[in-house]
């Protein structure tokens, strides 16, 4: 596997372990048959529990069942789950990063007993409700909302291209308080079977097929009080979920590139054309030295911020770059491996144009590629260009 200035090489035991271990379970588990999840558009919903078994979601994490392994052993996770499929590794980050941490870091002691051990074997499994359909790159117009009542509240509104939800038992639904002085945006412990939520299933995907993606409408959805998160206000909940999310997705990212790589560079060998090997052609050569050069790159850039962030001193704009960047690359450089394989490229039987489709939506989500572009152009101006 593409690791070309040897970053492994500084692994610990335990990381080695996980990196092992999860391209294991890949090969064994996922790489069969996801071409044809991705075709049918399912997911293999017999892997949750499995991945909850081999401990993938939210490892990172200390307490309630979690190991609390590095930052570089879950980016390392990260990136081989997302060189299966991109609808894998969405699995293990919106579970782990946008579920169970915001349970985590602000949950009361009764939601954390309740809800992180069952999440992290994957018995029960949760969804992220931030977007909605007139509100996209900017969550903080969100129309959502929640009103008091007697014992606890009443919520309406509507969240769409929410990942699990179809098959979630619980979603954090992020809301206005109503109630309170600026309606701030606190985060709603929903279950899916409460009167008067509905899931219904996006099916009209051409990317990340291979991941159930759904709607979440709230008509008159009474939550008692203790399914609030008490531990914060504002939008800082929902920014600081899609911080850690986004962290793992600069990881994965690397992965789909290094599985689309790999694809390509044993292609080239097997193929034969004019008497010969393709890879012999200096044209292909020049492919794949970009594309060696590139994911080294972005390997590079993932592994200094997991230091930072074992460090305590990630910043969300330093996220934004790796993100930003390890996603561009992943697309760009899908897109090429796909051209390497010829007409068998466009394919389920290889995975670069899978991988190749699946990075539109990863390239659009957790923040679009232009709204990462202007969360850098404010830091390198200190002037916000949003609007
Ligand atoms: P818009 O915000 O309408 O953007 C449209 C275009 O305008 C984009 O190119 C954007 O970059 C550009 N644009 C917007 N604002 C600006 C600006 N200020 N300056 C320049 N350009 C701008 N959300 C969840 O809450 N939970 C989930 O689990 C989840 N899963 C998803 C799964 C899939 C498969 C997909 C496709 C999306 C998912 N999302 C989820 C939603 C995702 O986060 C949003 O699609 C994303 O934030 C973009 O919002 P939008 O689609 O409304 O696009």
């Amino acid at each position: 596997m593409l690791d070309f200035v040897q970053l492994e090489a500084d692994l610990d035991q335990e990381e080695r372990m996980i990196r092992d271990t999860a391209r294991e379970f890949v090969e064994e588990h996922v790489k069969p048959d996801v071409g044809e999840h991705f075709e049918n558009g399912t997911f293999p919903k017999e892997l949750i529990p499995k991945m909850g078994e081999m401990g993938f979601y939210a490892p990172n994490l200390e307490g309630y069942g979690s190991p609390n392994v590095s930052e570089t052993a879950y980016g390392l996770l990260m990136q081989e789950l997302e060189a299966g499929d991109s609808g894998l590794r969405s699995m293990a980050s919106v579970q782990g990063a946008l579920v169970m941490y915001p349970i985590h870091a602000y949950g009361s002691e009764e939601q954390k007993d309740e809800w992180l051990p069952e999440m992290g074997t994957g018995e029960t499994i949760g969804c992220f409700g931030l977007t909605e359909p007139e509100h996209g790159s900017n969550p903080t117009a969100m129309e959502t909302y929640a009103e008091r009542d007697d014992d606890g509240y009443v919520l309406n509104g509507s969240k769409t291209w929410i990942t699990n939800s179809p098959i979630a038992d619980v979603a954090i639904v992020w809301a206005r308080d109503r109630s309170a002085d600026d309606d701030p945006v606190r985060g709603f412990l929903v279950e899916t079977d409460r009167d008067g939520v509905s899931t219904n299933k996006i099916t009209e995907k051409l990317s990340l097929r291979a991941s159930i993606t759904g709607e979440i409408g709230l008509n008159n959805v009474r939550v008692p009080e203790e399914n609030v998160l008490p531990g914060v206000s504002g939008m800082k909940g929902p920014l600081s979920c899609l911080t850690q999310a986004r962290y793992g997705i600069a990881w994965g990212a690397v992965g789909a590139a290094r599985d689309c790589f790999e694809e390509a560079r044993q292609y080239a060998n097997d193929r034969d054309q004019f008497g010969g090997p393709i890879s012999r052609f200096q044209l292909q050569q020049r492919k794949l030295a970009e594309m060696g050069t590139q994911i080294t790159l972005a390997q590079l850039l993932a592994y200094r911020l997991a230091e930072l962030k074992e460090r305590g001193e990630m910043r969300p704009q330093h996220v934004s770059m790796a993100k930003r960047n390890n996603v561009r690359m992943a697309r760009n450089q899908s897109r090429i491996a796909r051209e390497m394989l010829g007409g068998n490229g466009i394919t389920t039987d290889y995975s670069p144009m899978r991988h190749m489709a699946n990075l539109e939506t990863v390239y659009t989500y957790e923040g679009t590629h232009d709204i990462h572009t202007l969360v850098l152009g404010e830091e390198f101006t200190g002037i916000p260009a949003y609007e």
